[in-house]
């Protein structure tokens, strides 16, 4: 039988004064200091919702280096049309997973962890995290939240739960991040931009690499929806230790 699904639209969440202020209290409250001593710089390369390409054409670039990604993935859009293009399957997260890369939680319907209930979060979380081990992509010990959106019932429901939640808001782990709300260094759209007026290149991903190193024993997780587009320099190879970020804290 064909299935049909319906083709996934464009959310929002909440932009208000209110909804901005939420998010950075938020920040401030339920934290898990992450205890960093890394020996040198490392980036961690992850996509959300994991779109096709991502899945091919990104994990092309990264096997290309030797290097391996964290895709985020939602269950629920597996397979569906969205607004960046068609999601990979479940099959796609196998073959990913099988390749070495890791397969991370996000949320089984794309839930707003900013809105979202303790209730109905543990459940759509633990649905997704079900979904990934159902598809032989293992169980997945990393999370991001949808929009990275997140309010005090989810991020306490979620605390412990994964070794790192990430959230959106710029940033590097260093010593004392909080592990229940990871920054983050976006590379595309309008906060790519944003960081090539900081000075951080999105098309040479080696200066994440160099301003790693300014920034010593730092961890970046740059992240993106499709890098298809984006090429990384030998330099950042060399720079960054291949793989998903692993904190030695609680
Ligand atoms: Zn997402």
């Amino acid at each position: 039988m064909q299935v049909e699904f319906e083709k996934v639209d464009a959310y929002e969440p909440d932009r208000t004064l209110k909804g901005k202020l939420r998010r950075r209290l938020i920040r401030l409250a339920h934290r898990r200091p992450a205890q960093v001593s890394l020996e040198r710089p490392m980036v961690s390369f992850s996509f959300d919702d994991a779109p096709a390409t991502a899945c091919e054409a990104g994990a092309r670039v990264l096997e290309a280096r030797g290097l391996r990604g964290t895709y985020y993935f939602a269950a629920g859009l597996a397979g569906r049309d969205g607004p960046m293009g068609r999601f990979a399957s479940g099959e796609d997260a196998r073959r990913l997973h099988e390749a070495g890369h890791e397969i991370a939680c996000h949320t089984y319907s794309h839930l707003d962890c900013g809105q979202s209930s303790r209730a109905a979060t543990l459940e759509d979380v633990d649905r997704n995290a079900k979904s990934l081990a159902a598809w032989g992509a293992g169980e997945p010990v990393s999370f991001a939240y949808p929009y990275g959106d997140v309010a005090a019932p989810a991020k306490t429901a979620l605390s412990g739960r994964f070794k790192t939640l990430r959230a959106l808001h710029h940033g590097l782990i260093t010593n004392g991040a909080d592990l229940n709300q990871t920054p983050a260094v976006g590379i595309e759209g309008e906060e790519g931009f944003a960081q090539k007026d900081r000075g951080l290149r999105i098309d040479g991903v080696a200066s994440l690499g160099e301003t790693v190193d300014r920034d010593d024993r730092g961890c970046a997780l740059p992240l993106d929806h499709d890098l298809g587009h984006v090429s990384f320099p030998a330099a950042c190879a060399a720079a960054c230790r291949p793989g998903p970020f692993r904190p030695s804290g609680s």
